[in-house]
């Protein structure tokens, strides 16, 4: 059967052509079936039933009618389907072949909708890839088991990740994305679970430190001997009114009542100016030691206040982060209160049941797990120091996601280069989608979805992109050991002794490119391997090759072509103002404006002068970046 890639709207059009194979008991639903509704459908059923008739018709050429009589053939949607949900949880559903026909049910406010798009993706074969590119192959007829039941429960409660692609709602919807600070998911969609107010580092807000510096010092944390706004004092009972008061006027706000869920951010500030106060100390001492004793006590009586004002679907979430990480004793988080565990320093070159490198955060972890019921991460998927080299996380995504289902987490928001409008220079759109889908099924066939996505993204070339990932995380963090989200170019994946045959994938894959989309989607992706080359020495960029000079001037203006404006998290310098010597002489994991004043800059600049006058030093050169890097 001859299948295609079908253009919609202005998305992507490609033609493959795959066998299908039917089974003597399957059910042939093609357009002559119709999408049977109730007489009075919910709007979730409208929105269900406009969806599934609308792709139908992509993939048969004509629009199956929607009916609320059966007559010849049906898919049966929410009241009028035969599919028993009662035991299926929260915005789950269920897909069931009975008599002849198909029913899709679900539970929530966004199961049914979530059980058509599974229904779209599982038996048509539907996948949205990227918010430009949804696959969906044409056909007579699509081929459904005369036995099938299947049944999906959510994993997670709260799933979220930024990057660029995760922000459209028809990407969301279909790969099962729910958070609403990334998204706004209409309510016939089954609404996005929102934040209230701030999404992080809220407290200062919520507490007016600013405000009361003056007046009221004794507001803010006491850290190293001085009062700072950096965080307030968390045992003060007017600290804790001023808190109260402004969560309660935010949710008069903006409470929805209809909404499942809705979470008040009540975060710590992205500093360690923990208090440490006699009052703080003597509340943490008591309390296992910790920093997060007295933050969670504090939160613990937000929560509290929240829930006697009746606002029954509202969780009130703080950090387990930086120094409050760790959990305390004798003092276990509300019902109503959500833990956002960030593993901010953890390896991800290794999963994070690998004790060498990530105990710390398994025991952290395993430690809230036994006293909080609902556990979110804020999970990481980027190198915030050097956005642009490649950052070798692939062989974790689908492990961690399972290892955090299996203790326990309610909620996962992957932060990733949420920034990538301004720094698009590696595989942002794949890891996306990775991610996207170990959220919404952490046992999922990753390798198929992954092999799937590279095929429609970078096209026929797309064995010689997955074989350059396949070598990424078979060297990653292989010699120094590790990879965390900060770590230079070398540190995160060396030695790479297969350059060579990576540079060979790179080639073969560009010179298979049917179209200037995905040679371009190549190209920028392959800056990032350019970028690790010229800051490890490898390739074209070797000690040995005497051009690697202006190979990296050249990395630099594809760079900056490619519209790139910033190499890092946090920074606004102007690129084009990188001093002309640290592009030619030093390596692109210290280009940045001014750093020609650097020691290690001026160094690598004279080593690079040098070498350039008498290539045997480039050994002398290599050595010095290999143990200043
Ligand atoms: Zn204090
Ligand atoms: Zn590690």
């Amino acid at each position: 059967m001859k299948k295609a890639i079908s253009l919609l709207l202005s998305l992507c059009f490609l033609c493959v052509s795959v066998p299908v194979a039917f089974g003597a008991d399957d059910l042939q639903v093609d357009a002559s079936w119709s999408i049977l509704v109730s007489e009075a459908p919910t709007s979730y059923e409208t929105f269900a039933s406009e969806k599934l008739g609308s792709c139908l018709k992509d993939v048969f050429g004509t629009q199956p009618p929607t009916v609320t009589q059966a007559a010849g053939h049906y898919i049966a949607l929410g009241a009028a389907a035969d599919a028993d949900v009662s035991g299926v949880a929260v915005n789950g559903y269920r897909i069931r072949a009975a008599n002849g026909n198909i029913h899709i049910a679900g539970t929530g406010t966004r199961g049914l909708q979530a059980g058509v798009y599974r229904f779209l993706e599982e038996f048509c074969g539907r996948k949205v890839y990227t918010s430009a590119i949804t696959v969906l192959p044409v056909a007579k007829s699509i081929a459904v088991p005369a036995d099938t039941d299947l049944i999906y429960e959510p994993y997670f409660e709260y799933t979220d990740t930024d990057w660029r692609s995760p922000r459209d709602v028809e990407y969301s919807m279909a790969n099962g994305l729910t958070g609403g600070t990334y998204r706004s998911i209409p309510a016939q969609m089954g609404g996005s679970v929102n934040y209230v107010g701030g999404f992080c580092h809220t407290i200062g807000g919520l507490c007016e430190t600013a405000k009361y510096a003056e007046t009221h010092p004794e507001y803010l944390a006491l850290h190293d001997g001085v009062r700072t706004t950096e965080q307030p004092c968390l045992t003060n009972p007017d600290v804790l009114d001023i808190c109260i008061e402004n969560v309660l006027a935010l949710l008069s706000e903006k409470h929805d009542p209809t909404a499942p869920l809705q979470i008040v951010s009540v975060t710590q500030n992205d500093n360690y100016g923990c208090c440490q106060c006699e009052t703080c100390t003597a509340f943490e001492r008591a309390h296992g030691g910790v920093n997060s004793a007295t933050t969670l006590n504090f939160v613990n009586q937000v929560a509290d206040a929240v829930k006697a004002a009746g606002y029954d679907n509202v969780a009130v979430d703080t950090f387990a982060y930086l120094c409050w990480q760790a959990a305390p004793q004798n003092i276990v988080p509300r019902e109503n209160v959500i833990v956002r565990l960030c593993p901010i320093f953890s390896c991800y070159a290794h999963p994070f049941n690998n004790e060498e490198c990530n105990g710390q955060f398994m025991k952290d972890l395993a430690d809230w797990s036994k006293i909080c019921k609902r556990i979110y991460i804020w999970d990481y998927a980027t190198n915030y120091s050097h956005t642009c080299t490649v950052f070798p996380n692939f062989g974790v995504i689908q492990k961690n996601m399972q290892i955090l289902y299996e203790h326990n987490v309610k909620g996962v928001y992957v932060e990733g280069n949420y920034y990538m409008d301004a720094c698009d220079a590696e595989f942002g759109e794949l890891r996306a989608y990775m991610i996207s889908k170990c959220l919404q099924d952490p046992y999922c066939d990753l390798d198929s979805e992954i092999d799937g996505f590279l095929e429609a993204y970078y096209g026929p070339g797309w064995k010689y992109m997955r074989k350059i990932v396949d070598s990424f995380i078979k060297y990653a963090g292989t010699f120094d050991g590790h990879a965390c989200i900060y770590y230079g170019s070398w540190a995160c994946m060396r030695p790479m002794p297969a350059a060579g045959i990576i540079d060979a994938c790179w080639a073969l894959a560009k010179k298979a490119a049917a179209n200037e989309t995905q040679l371009a989607n190549i190209e920028r992706s392959e800056l990032s391997w350019r970028w690790y080359k010229a800051s490890a020495y490898k390739g074209e960029f070797s000690v040995l090759n005497p051009l690697r000079f202006n190979n990296k001037e050249q990395l630099y203006k594809d760079l900056l072509a490619s519209g790139i404006r910033t190499f890092c998290e946090f920074s606004s310098e102007d690129l084009t103002q990188i001093d002309p010597d640290v592009i030619r002489y030093d390596i692109p994991d210290r280009w940045h404006v001014g750093s020609e004043n650097d020691e290690k800059t001026q160094k690598a600049i004279r080593f690079g002068k040098i070498s350039e006058w008498l290539p045997v030093f480039g050994i002398v050169e290599y050595f010095w970046q290999m143990i200043a890097s």
